[in-house]
């Protein structure tokens, strides 16, 4: 049977209450496939009401299921993930249309945010307090992890499956209740994973679903109900959200821009630190938060990027979908506009353009949204495209003379999402991961995600606030400690009488 019988692939709906419903706003947008320009289906920009409502459901639903005892909370996790995996192909399908990625790509999207919805599985162990007996005499002190209220979540384009299922998993299974707002770009495979928690057992009102753009962010940012805020998108609206949700009181994770670097020490591995260097920088078209957009070459490594070059002439550029495609579209045309002028703001700044890929041409797919693989060498870092996040596939090659000039080149970069070594010594490793000022680092691993039993940990310019989405950060996030501290009269105790002193003992 297909799990994913009530998809309407046409229009996103909303989900108020355990009810699918269609939105009754007259702002609808298309979504459109990035390699063709086919309008896949529309998405409403929900109106105040229906935000309201959805609200509402969430705060309704609170109290009950806070009160679900967590091991139910646990199997609806066990059975979401189990419809995930069955349903990934479909999902897949879905996702690239929309999104533009490459089917495998797509899968690894699932798979990512399924990773999460696994470790959920393990909520039993990790939302336990602490205990300690004894603090004075007759008196222990013990903490709850307590769930907060309605949480919302806000995601971007670029993972339509991984980000909402880093936010809505994590957030129900600690006991709160969830609004999700999903990128207005692709929200089909999004709606499709949120039909598959509905089937999997979520209740009417946990988790509810509305679309739409600024008007409905900064509704959630701001609505009395709602206690914590998720945030994944760009620098500039991520601030935002940070600063007017903050304002009024709300807790609030911001995963925002990046501008990741890669190291390449001379006693590197060559092949497998290219291999790595092309796939981190043109996979995904550069959408990804964690793409590698500097190489850094220290030393003779200098000598590599003619190589580099080679490689990454040899992928190819065509439609998700198509077999055999490296590189997908970008996902708008005017994302695509972006790429070129920063591209040609490049050569006008003076670096050297080694590979370009502005005038790519895919047969059949003429209207795609498509950029090439782009290298540029002679990199300084006053150019905009060394300080500017480009998200599209263009590596900027910087070349120094040592490790502590890397070092010293990264850390005055204000992003902080990864970064990556290549090296064959560990004693380089190990000086680079002390000194290096970013939260995520790769030994040569290019792109460093952490898997969900340790948190995504960007840091600085990256990210406002203190926690983490996914893994133990999230749980903290998504709950308020308690701490007791109790005693217990025997009646064989003797009263010491009225003590005005603040010692417990
Ligand atoms: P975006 O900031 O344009 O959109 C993100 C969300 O904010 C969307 O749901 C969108 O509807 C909403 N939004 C857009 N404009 C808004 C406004 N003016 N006010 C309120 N809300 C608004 O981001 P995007 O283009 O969808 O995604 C790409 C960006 O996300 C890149 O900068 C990328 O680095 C970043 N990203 C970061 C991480 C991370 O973990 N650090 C992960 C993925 C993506």
């Amino acid at each position: 049977m297909n799990a994913l019988n009530n998809i309407q692939l046409k229009q996103a709906q909303l989900l108020i209450n355990g009810e699918f419903v269609e939105s009754k706003t007259t702002h609808w947008q298309d979504i459109v496939n990035p390699a063709t320009q086919e309008v896949l289906g529309q998405v409403p920009f929900a109106t105040t009401a229906e935000v309201n409502a959805a609200i509402a459901a969430a705060q309704n639903a609170f109290e009950t299921w806070r009160q679900t005892p967590i091991q139910a909370r646990m199997r609806i996790m066990l059975k979401l993930q189990d419809l995930i995996r069955q349903n990934a192909k479909d999902i897949a399908k879905v996702l690239t249309a929309e999104q533009g990625k490459t089917l495998a790509d797509a899968e690894g999207d699932i798979q990512r945010g399924l990773e999460v919805v696994e470790h959920a599985c393990s909520i039993g162990s990790l939302q336990m307090g602490e205990y300690i007996e004894g603090v004075a005499r007759g008196v222990d002190t013990y903490t709850l992890q307590q769930p907060l209220g309605v949480c919302a979540g806000i995601t971007p384009f670029n993972f339509p499956a991984m980000i909402p299922l880093w936010m809505f998993p994590m957030a129900i299974v600690c006991g709160n209740t969830f609004v999700l707002k999903p990128s207005e770009q692709d929200p089909l495979s999004t709606m499709m994973l949120v039909e598959l928690a509905v089937q999997a057992g979520v209740p009417a009102g946990v988790l509810n679903v509305v679309h739409g753009g600024k008007d409905v962010v900064d509704l959630l940012c701001t609505h009395q109900d709602i206690k914590a805020i998720s945030f994944v998108g760009s620098t500039h609206v991520g601030t935002h959200v940070y600063n007017l949700a903050g304002q009024h009181g709300k807790r609030v994770q911001s995963m925002m821009g990046a501008k990741n670097h890669v190291v390449v020490m001379p006693d590197a591995n060559k092949e497998q630190t290219l291999n790595a260097l092309v796939g981190a920088a043109f996979g995904a078209a550069g959408q990804r938060c964690m793409a590698l957009s500097v190489a850094v070459m220290v030393g003779e490594a200098k000598h590599w990027v003619e190589e580099l070059a080679e490689k990454a002439k040899t992928l190819k550029v065509n439609a998700g979908h198509e077999p055999n495609t490296d590189i997908g579209p970008v996902i708008s045309p005017r994302a695509k506009a972006r790429v070129l002028d920063l591209i040609n703001s490049g050569v006008e700044e003076g670096a050297t353009l080694l590979l370009d890929g502005r005038d790519v041409k895919v047969k059949g797919y003429e209207q795609g949204n498509f950029v090439g693989q782009t290298i540029f060498t002679h990199v300084t870092t006053d150019m905009r495209i060394y300080k500017e996040e480009i998200f599209g596939p263009v590596l900027a090659i910087i070349t120094v003379d040592s490790l502590e000039e890397a070092i010293a080149l990264i850390n005055a970069n204000p992003f902080g999402n990864g970064v990556g070594l290549f090296t064959q010594s560990g004693a380089t490793a190990r000086t680079f991961q002390h000194q290096i000022n970013i939260g995520q680092v790769g030994i040569n691993i290019p792109i460093p995600v952490p898997v969900p039993f340790f948190s995504f940990t960007g840091s600085r310019g990256s990210k406002l606030g203190d926690l983490g989405p996914y893994g133990k950060q999230a749980v903290q996030f998504y709950t308020q400690t308690k701490t007791i501290t109790s005693r217990w009269f025997e009646d064989s105790h003797q009263s010491t009488g009225v003590n005005t002193t603040i010692n417990l003992g």
